[in-house]
């Protein structure tokens, strides 16, 4: 019998840069046997993998990739409601309206969650690292889109194997939040502590990430060093926003020049294999869009609304989601907003 192993991830995923650079394989393998070269489109293998080298089932990495599956250019997921929301906490470096960060502290404070795996940026270098949050102060501290890769799962071991935490969250755009799907629906035993680990999957909107070479060609085109920037936004266009409080526009097309490859083959914007799905597109200023898409999403954000951490209201411009996520999907404008109208 076939013993699938990483071998199957090599030829499937790796060998056809499909690789979304999630990192939930190296994050999940018993042994250790899968990493990262710095900037790598892939992972790579030391060989020290249970299956090839003694025969023993495992199977945990093929199992945990989101890049195995066919991807669905069909509707836009379960939804069960859409909304826009905002913190009513304030959250000084919040992306949008501030709602991840102010959903996990309810959570936090509820004792629902004893850790979450999120994105850090090094502000030196603006390069990102997955990160792990255990209180709300550290929360709030991790607030604002990193839009530099990091293979963020990898922070798996570290979280449940290492720390030994048994109810966390993970904060990922839409590859991590299929990643995340796959371990919780899969019945391979390797997997299972992370399936019963991950309590929440909150999955952000996303259109592509940028490699390193973006901060390379800010500072050789734009003059800019990477400590000089306080953060980032997509809207259109890049805008880099600079801590003497201008900002610099680039063309996304000169900035998607640095996307990261595997993002090339993604059809996904809106994060559907997520509890909850989150984006500033459709949202008015300083708000942040909210898909309700399980029973688990709709408890988390039932209780940071009731806990006064976040205030909720309707008007979303379903529109302007339908049309990044039928682009990317390659679907008609139409056929994109009536799927989503009919969760209104
Ligand atoms: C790469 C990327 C691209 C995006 N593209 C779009 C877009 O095209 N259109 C759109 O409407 N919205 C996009 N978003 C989502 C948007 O920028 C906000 O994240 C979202 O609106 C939530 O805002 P907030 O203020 O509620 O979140 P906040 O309260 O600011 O919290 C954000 C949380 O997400 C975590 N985080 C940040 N970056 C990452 C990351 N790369 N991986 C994992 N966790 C992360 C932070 O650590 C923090 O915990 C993108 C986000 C990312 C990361
Ligand atoms: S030991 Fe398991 S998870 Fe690790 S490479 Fe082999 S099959 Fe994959
Ligand atoms: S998509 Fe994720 S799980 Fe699949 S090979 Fe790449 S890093 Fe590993
Ligand atoms: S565009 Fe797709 S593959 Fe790229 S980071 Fe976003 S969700 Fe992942």
């Amino acid at each position: 019998m076939h013993l699938l192993s990483y071998e199957d991830l090599k030829l499937k995923v790796w060998d056809t840069e499909r690789c979304c650079g999630c990192g939930a394989c190296v994050g999940v393998c018993p042994t250790e046997a899968l990493y990262f070269d710095e900037g790598a489109d892939h992972p790579t293998s030391n060989d020290y993998c249970k299956v090839t080298r003694d025969s023993v089932p495992c199977a945990a990495c093929y199992s945990a990739c989101p890049r195995v599956e066919e991807t669905s250019s069909d509707g836009f997921g379960e939804i069960i409601s859409i909304f826009e929301a905002k913190s009513k906490v304030h959250v000084s470096d919040a992306q949008s309206g501030g709602v991840v960060s102010s959903i996990l502290a309810a959570a936090f404070e509820a004792n629902l969650i004893d850790g979450a795996i999120v994105m850090d940026v090094d502000k030196w270098s603006q390069l990102s690292q997955p990160a792990f949050v255990q209180t709300s102060d550290e929360v709030f501290k991790s607030a604002g889109s990193k839009y530099f890769w990091a293979p963020l799962l990898t922070a798996l071991r570290d979280a449940i194997e290492d720390r030994k935490l048994r109810k966390i969250a993970v904060v990922g755009t839409p590859c991590v939040a299929t990643a995340v799907r796959r371990i919780r629906e899969s019945d391979v035993d390797v997997l299972s502590i992370y399936k019963n680990a991950i309590r929440l999957s909150l999955g952000l909107f996303c259109t592509e990430v940028f490699t390193n070479n973006l901060l390379y060609d800010l500072q050789t085109k734009h003059g800019i060093k990477p400590w000089e920037i306080s953060g980032l936004d997509v809207k259109g266009k890049l805008i880099v926003k600079l801590r003497d409080q201008t900002t610099l526009e680039v063309p996304l097309k000169e900035a998607s020049v640095s996307k990261r490859g595997g993002c090339a083959h993604c059809v996904d914007f809106t994060s559907e294999d997520a509890d909850l799905s989150f984006g500033s597109v459709g949202a008015s200023a300083g708000h942040t869009v909210v898909i309700v898409r399980t029973d688990v999403g709709v408890g988390f954000l039932q209780l940071a609304q009731s806990t006064g951490y976040i205030e909720l209201k309707s008007g979303v411009d379903i529109t302007a989601i339908a049309k990044i996520g039928g682009k990317k999907k390659g679907i008609p404008l139409e056929t994109a907003k009536k799927t989503l109208e009919e969760h209104l």
